[in-house]
């Protein structure tokens, strides 16, 4: 028996999502750009897509860029505004500590351009908030880059109230809702929202899809040169399969948010509770205002890696951190941002749920867990230690 739960780093794609792309690899398979009736009938199956995509997040088709996924629809979106900045000579950058390296390494590069970035700290819950955007914003601030909600520790951004400040200040607002998208409910209008990026693999859709939503009026630049494909803002012949598997993913995933949101939550509540009562351990985040399917703990004493790995043997998958830096063995940036000590920041184990878990599969991880933890400890100089009272616990 296998039970996944890394549902943050990635999705089993839903059987829905991967009929509606089955006709567009051997039926309807013409290049959009071609003129003649092949061409056009997939033309016409991507308008449609972007119709509903754009419905699913309140705004309108023109407003939608289809990209290769969550990551270069950062990039695109933080360069585009960058780029807009610089020609008005206004190069300051607001973000958070705690962002997906997609933003983090695309600002990084900004810096080496001249730009100045500020990082805001997060609470140690795991949270920005509206005033902390104000006290920041510049005359030459072009863009504030908040993520909706993030991948290791679930926390969810005031994002509504962010797009406020950053409208009255007359400053672009861009969000990474890669792991709210299908998960939260997404209308840019209300939530004064200038640019988001999605990614079709964290909602049940395929790998290598995603959107750049960019609010009419704002000029992107492209990051990939070649064709006129996406109005001449990203070359490249359109991936109709994968595009027409994230419509249907998303229009599923929006159509279940209420009701996945309370099944999911409860199954992540029943298993923090768990966990807890586990010695020495400690919830990543707050309960409150938390992605419905995200647990994220530190265990006191535990490496990461191995815990991982018991876990697997034990028929569980689980991350630590985020996919992109577990195999490397820095201390996850967020965990840092919210002030855990290095030892600990090392020693995170993320779960994260979906909506095909079942309680029983919760409470096999509960217990696999404490007897994976309890293994490791026991077999520790650094427990040792602790237990003799030689050095004192970081985790009351
Ligand atoms: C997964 C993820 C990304 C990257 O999306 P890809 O489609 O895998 O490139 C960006 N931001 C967040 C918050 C993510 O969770």
């Amino acid at each position: 028996m296998r039970i996944y739960a890394d549902n943050a780093a990635t999705t089993k794609m839903s059987k829905a999502a991967i009929n509606a792309m089955l006709p567009y690899f051997d039926e309807i398979y013409g290049n959009p750009s071609s003129l003649h009736s092949d061409g056009q009938r997939a033309a016409e199956a991507l308008f449609g897509a972007r119709e509903r995509i754009a419905k699913c997040i309140g705004c309108s088709a023109k407003e939608i860029t289809f990209t290769s996924g969550g990551s270069e629809a950062d990039n695109q979106a933080i360069v585009s505004a960058a780029r807009a900045g610089e020609r008005k000579n206004k190069k300051h950058i607001i973000s958070t500590a705690i962002e997906h390296h997609a933003v983090l390494h695309t600002l990084e590069s900004l810096e080496k351009q001249g730009f100045e970035i500020t990082l805001l700290p997060v609470s140690g819950d795991g949270f920005v908030t509206a005033e902390q955007v104000k006290a920041v914003i510049r005359p030459d601030t072009c863009l504030v880059t908040v993520m909706y909600a993030n991948n290791e520790i679930g926390t969810v951004q005031p994002i509504e109230e962010i797009g406020r400040v950053c409208r009255e200040s007359g400053v672009l607002f861009h969000t990474d809702a890669v792991q709210a998208a299908g998960h939260l409910k997404i209308d840019v209008e209300k939530q004064n929202i200038d640019m988001l990026s999605l990614s079709a693999h964290k909602f049940h859709g395929p790998k290598g899809i995603g959107v750049l939503y960019s609010k009419k009026g704002i000029r992107l630049e492209n990051i990939i040169y070649g064709g006129g494909q996406e109005r001449g803002k990203r070359a490249g012949t359109e991936n109709i399969p994968a595009v027409m598997g994230m419509a249907a993913a998303l229009e599923d995933a929006c159509a279940k948010i209420d009701e996945n949101s309370v099944k999911i939550s409860a199954l992540r509540d029943r298993l923090i509770d768990g966990l807890s009562k586990i010695p020495h351990s400690v919830l990543n985040g707050s309960s409150e205002n938390r992605l419905p399917g995200n647990v994220n703990f530190c265990f006191e004493g535990i490496e990461g890696e191995s815990l991982l790995l018991l876990l697997d043997d034990k028929g569980i998958s689980a991350s630590s951190g985020s996919a992109c830096t577990s195999g490397s063995l820095d201390p996850s940036h967020v965990l840092l941002a919210l002030g855990r000590p290095h030892e600990i920041a090392h020693g995170s184990l993320r779960l994260s749920l979906g909506d095909e878990n079942t309680a029983d599969e919760v409470d096999y991880i509960i217990k696999a867990t404490a007897e994976v933890v309890d293994y490791l400890r026991k077999m520790s100089p650094v427990w040792s230690d602790l237990e003799a009272g030689k050095r004192d616990f970081i985790i009351k």
